[in-house]
């Protein structure tokens, strides 16, 4: 069973990904992750994102579909798609690269948490990328990029949408729930 989580910066996205991938035994794919690994590594494609995740913008569609691509196996039985895709390109993308290993995405979980209370948890959280004005332009990045792929996915008829708010067990039985029809 292929899951995406999807869900503005902040939403929970990350605590949640912990969740579902103990329960449900999935393969936690995080592009976010794989980008400060790289970041980490001092690689060229490290150097070449940090500016733009600093920055709160996109990295490229083409490199972040090349990242994933590597790291699909053809023995993969089931993956946590946590913070990608991130634009239509991208879910496009997946879906063709989901198709060709004659699999597809079963669900998507969609986080919803109102935007005020995810400016007060990320001031919070204070990560490097996380000043007040890189995060309202994450967030209007989610708005006009991301949030698109609500309405993609729900054409699909996979698209659950859950309240984000209340403590981490509250959330995520709402989210087993989802994942359990
Ligand atoms: P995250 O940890 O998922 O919030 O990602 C941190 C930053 O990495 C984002 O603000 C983007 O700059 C970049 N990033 C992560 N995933 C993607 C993606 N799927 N497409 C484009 N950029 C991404």
């Amino acid at each position: 069973m292929h899951v995406v989580i999807l869900g503005a910066p902040g939403s929970g996205k990350g605590t949640q990904s912990a969740e579902i991938i103990k329960k449900f035994s999935l393969k936690h794919l995080s592009t976010g992750d794989m980008l400060r690994a790289e970041i980490a590594a001092g690689s060229e494609l490290g150097q070449a994102a940090k500016s733009v995740m600093d920055s709160g913008n996109l990295v490229s569609d083409d490199i972040i579909l090349g990242m994933v691509a590597n790291q699909l196996d053809d023995n993969d039985e089931g993956m946590l798609f946590d913070g990608f895709p991130r634009t239509l390109a991208q879910a496009e993308g997946l879906d063709k690269l989901l198709k060709e290993k004659n699999s597809e995405i079963k669900h998507v979980i969609q986080l919803d948490v109102d935007y005020e209370e995810i400016i007060e948890r990320m001031l919070a959280r204070g990560r490097a990328d996380d000043n007040e004005a890189t995060i309202r332009n994450r967030l209007d990045v989610y708005e006009s990029q991301t949030a698109p792929l609500i309405d993609y996915y729900l054409k699909q008829n996979k698209l659950t949408t859950v309240l984000g708010d209340g403590s981490v067990a509250t959330i995520f039985a709402r989210i087993e729930k989802a994942l359990t029809v």
